[in-house]
């Protein structure tokens, strides 16, 4: 059973005849200690099994790894020449056009490309020609999101723009069965199921919670490309860490305008002594039902809290001072997020209460944020700057506002507001040369 195009993890005992092109590996590697799937060392004295076998315990949710097991892949490397049918009407603004151009010429060159393109500029369009160019060279594309919401988000709009590839979606729970093809949407997690696959690996929100500083997908990440492959990462926040890790080996192009060429909203900073224990009496939550009201004169408003417990005290007490059909409250653990988020979407509600769930991959018209406890050690940087950036994305100009509450200064407060105009300053530039 040696599958095409991904790798399977397979005992020893039960191996069958295998072509001469399937790869075979150790599954644990026992010189370097490292499990070959995930890449987390393991003890052979801490983890083993009653026979005297020891295995990886990183990496269980995938199925136990085993010395006494190997992981198969075979990949298809004959690539022919062939034609891509590309059906995507929009058109690119100039520095879209600009930087889709620079990924086909990095391409050509072997180079791998981050694209720091803030948030609202459109993003996932500059993808097709690159995408669509290494199709027809017989190439393999995977693109992969630490974030199932962003996946899914994406699917359609790529096979929308390549409705001949028979694109696969692969997440945790995906109904969709793995098959072979040639072009493949899947959460990072899936990678673990990958080795020397993809001739161009497309990683969005690189920066995304749980990627940030996780070793295994880092790892998988690592596996899923072919040797000669090439990574194009995008991102609207890229962290210190990951701009220091590839500064030496990727082209970083930024993108600072957004696609209706507005410049990015730049957050209103307001002390706020009480936030964390608003709820508990009308006296403190007063400076949140002014500012409440306030905004909603123009735009609905979206609450971002630090957690579920504290989201659900402060929703229930607002709650009183609205219409009970007009405000509601999402987080991770809600079974009706979905329809909320939607909700919201179709301007049902005004004020919506929600965690870092919807700090990303989500736009809403007209609307504009509060954050509570813009100090709290949840948000870092990445978190400020995109929560700032669902405002005025779309549409036309509506007066949407952002607002830190805050009771401390904190550096992810400050990089975030700086980042914010330091790109408001590089779009002015662009803008300017441009005319
Ligand atoms: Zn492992």
């Amino acid at each position: 059973m040696d599958e095409l195009g991904r790798q399977i993890a397979i005992s020893k005992k039960d191996l069958p005849t295998l072509s001469d092109t399937t790869m075979v590996r150790e599954a644990l590697d026992v010189d370097k200690g490292q499990c070959q799937r995930c890449g987390s060392l393991f003890s052979q004295e801490k983890h083993f099994l009653p026979n005297g076998n020891y295995y990886c315990v990183a990496c269980l949710q995938f199925g136990r790894l085993t010395n006494e097991d190997v992981l198969l892949s075979k990949e298809d490397n004959d690539y022919q020449q062939r034609k891509v049918c590309f059906d995507w009407q929009g058109t690119f603004t100039p520095p879209q056009q600009e930087i889709a151009d620079s990924l086909l010429k990095n391409n050509k060159k072997k180079q791998h490309s981050l694209v720091w393109a803030v948030t609202g500029s459109g993003k996932t369009e500059m993808i097709f020609p690159i995408i669509q160019q290494v199709l027809s060279i017989g190439g393999r594309v995977g693109i992969t999101s630490p974030r199932i919401d962003v996946c899914r988000e994406l699917f359609p709009r790529i096979q929308q723009a390549f409705p001949e590839e028979n694109a696969l979606l692969l997440y945790g729970n995906s109904e969709e069965k793995y098959r072979y093809n040639k072009l493949t949407v899947c959460t990072t997690h899936q990678l673990f199921h990958f080795y020397h696959a993809f001739d161009l690996l497309i990683v969005d929100e690189i920066d995304a919670f749980p990627y940030e500083g996780n070793q295994q997908l880092r790892f998988a990440v690592r596996q899923a490309r072919k040797p000669e492959g090439l990574y194009v990462y995008l991102t609207a926040t890229p962290s210190q860490s990951l701009l220091a890790e590839i500064q030496e080996t990727f082209a970083i192009m930024k993108l600072p305008i957004r696609y209706h060429q507005r410049p990015l909203i730049v957050p209103e900073v307001y002390w706020y002594e009480h936030w964390a224990s608003c709820y508990q009496r009308k006296w403190k939550l007063k400076k949140l039902l002014r500012l409440l009201n306030e905004l909603l004169q123009d735009n609905a408003v979206l609450v971002f809290c630090p957690s579920i417990a504290y989201m659900k005290k402060l929703y229930a007490a607002v709650k009183a001072y609205f219409p009970p059909e007009l405000i509601a409250c999402v987080s991770s653990q809600d079974e009706q997020r979905k329809e909320k988020v939607q909700a919201m979407r179709d301007q049902v509600y005004r004020v919506l209460f929600t965690t870092t769930i919807l700090e990303r991959g989500v736009t809403f018209e007209k609307v504009s944020v509060i954050i509570m406890g813009a100090n709290h050690p949840i948000y870092t940087k990445s978190a400020l700057v995109q929560i700032a950036g669902r405002v005025d994305r779309k549409g036309e100009f509506n007066g949407g506002r952002v607002v830190f509450f805050l009771n401390q200064q904190t550096p992810a407060i400050r990089m975030a507001c700086q980042e914010i105009k330091e790109m408001n300053k590089l779009a002015k530039r662009w803008r300017t040369n441009a005319l």
